[in-house]
């Protein structure tokens, strides 16, 4: 049995899941990346395929 955690990124427009351990914390919030993480105010995507998140 594994141990590993998925979680779903926490971008409400992103359905990237992710195992825990590769996640990126911002504000006691889990996200795939940095894109997400920073609410994609660069205006760019989390680069995920079949990903569509902007924010
Ligand atoms: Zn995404
Ligand atoms: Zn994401
Ligand atoms: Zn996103």
């Amino acid at each position: 049995m594994s141990e590993v955690n998925m979680i779903k990124c926490a971008c409400a427009d992103c359905v990237c899941v992710l195992p825990v351990s590769s996640a990126l914390e911002r504000n006691g919030k889990m996200f795939c990346g940095k894109s997400c993480a920073e609410g994609h105010n660069a205006g760019n995507g989390c680069g995920h395929v079949g990903c569509e998140c902007h924010g």
